[in-house]
C-alpha cells in the first residue's frame, strides 16, 4: 500500500478512533512490505574494528550466524553515530565509512557495498510516531554497522539501514524509540544493536595477549547478565544507578545504549541465546546475544 493509500485508509475510517484499533491493524496499514516469519533480534558486541577482516573467535561466531539468518533487510543501532534528532540513512547506496585511525590500511580498504532502502527509511519515519525520525543521506555505514555486517553477511547484497542514537533523548525514550519497531521484525527486517556492554578504552591493554579483565568490568558484565536474565529491563534504563562497576564500564554511555534498543524489542515469550561471552583487552566486553 501505497503512502497516500495508508492516508486515505485512515480518513475511510471516519469517525473510529485510532485507540480502537490495535496496534497489529495500524502496522499493517502502514507496511508495504510482505509478512515473513517474526526476524530474531541481535544484540552484539563489536570490538575492534580489526574483527571485520581478522579471522578470530568473534568474527567466526558473526559469520556462522549470519548463515542462519536469511533477512531481506538489516537496521542496525551503532555506538558510532550520534546526533541531535533521531535519524535514519535514506540513501541508495551508503557509503562504507571508515571512522577510526591508526589501522593497517587493508581495513581502510574494506568495503561494504550493500544496497540501502529508502523505501524502508520512509516506512520507518511512517511507523515511529515519537519522537519523529528524519531521514538523512549524510551519513552512510560505520564501522559499528559494517565491520560485523562483512563478516556476517560478506555477499553485502542486503539492504542496509542505520538509525542514530538521538543524544537529546534519554535512555527510556530510547527504550520506548525502540518498542515501536517491533512490527518490521515480521517484515524480514533484522534489527542490530551494535555496541559493547563494557566499554573502557581508557583502561583498555592493547599491547597484551590476554590481559586479566578487570574486576569491574567482570562485575558489571555479569550483572548485566543477571538483569537481562531477569527481564529486568527498568535496571538497565536506569545504568546510571547501577553503582562504581556499572559507572567504570561506561565511562561514556553510547557503546551502552544499543543493548536498550535490542532489549525493548524483546517479547514474553522470547528467550536469550549468548555468544561471544569474553572479554577484550580487559576493559570491553563482547557480550553478545540473540533474542528469539
Ligand atoms: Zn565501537
Amino acid at each position: 500500500m501505497k503512502r497516500s493509500k495508508f492516508i486515505q485508509s485512515l480518513g475511510a475510517l471516519g469517525a473510529l478512533s485510532l485507540t480502537n484499533m490495535t496496534l497489529v491493524d495500524l502496522e499493517n496499514l502502514a507496511l508495504n512490505l510482505p509478512i515473513t516469519e517474526k526476524m530474531p533480534v541481535l544484540f552484539v558486541g563489536h570490538g575492534n574494528p580489526m574483527n571485520a577482516i581478522e579471522d578470530n573467535e568473534f568474527s567466526r561466531t558473526w559469520n556462522s550466524i549470519g548463515k542462519e539468518l536469511k533477512p531481506s533487510y538489516i537496521l542496525c543501532i551503532s555506538a558510532h553515530w550520534e546526533s541531535k534528532g533521531t535519524f535514519v540513512t535514506g540513501e541508495q547506496k551508503p557509503k562504507t565509512i571508515h571512522d577510526f585511525g591508526g589501522f593497517p590500511q587493508a581495513l581502510f580498504n574494506a568495503q561494504y557495498p550493500s544496497p540501502g532502502s529508502p523505501e524502508l527509511a520512509k516506512t520507518i519515519q511512517t511507523l515511529v510516531t515519537e519522537p519523529k525520525i528524519h531521514l538523512t543521506d549524510k551519513w552512510g555505514l560505520d564501522h559499528g554497522t559494517w565491520s560485523v555486517l562483512l563478516p556476517m553477511f560478506p555477499e553485502a547484497n542486503i539492504p542496509v539501514l542505520q538509525m542514530s542514537l538521538d543524544r537529546n533523548l534519554s535512555p527510556q525514550k530510547m527504550y520506548d524509540l525502540a518498542k515501536q519497531l517491533a512490527p518490521l521484525r515480521k517484515k524480514g527486517v533484522l534489527i542490530i544493536g551494535s555496541g559493547n556492554i563494557v566499554h573502557n578504552l581508557r583502561y583498555a591493554r592493547i599491547s597484551e595477549a590476554n590481559p586479566t579483565p578487570y574486576d569491574w568490568a567482570l562485575e558489571f558484565d555479569a550483572l548485566s547478565k543477571k538483569l537481562i536474565d531477569q527481564r529486568d529491563h527498568q535496571s538497565l534504563i536506569n545504568f546510571k544507578n547501577l553503582g562504581s562497576a556499572a559507572n567504570m564500564s561506561i565511562p561514556t554511555d553510547e557503546h551502552f545504549l544499543p543493548l536498550l534498543y535490542t532489549l525493548a524489542l524483546q517479547e514474553k515469550s522470547e528467550n536469550i541465546q549468548y555468544f561471544n561471552e569474553t572479554m577484550a583487552f580487559g576493559s570491553g566486553s563482547m557480550r553478545s546475544f540473540i533474542i528469539s
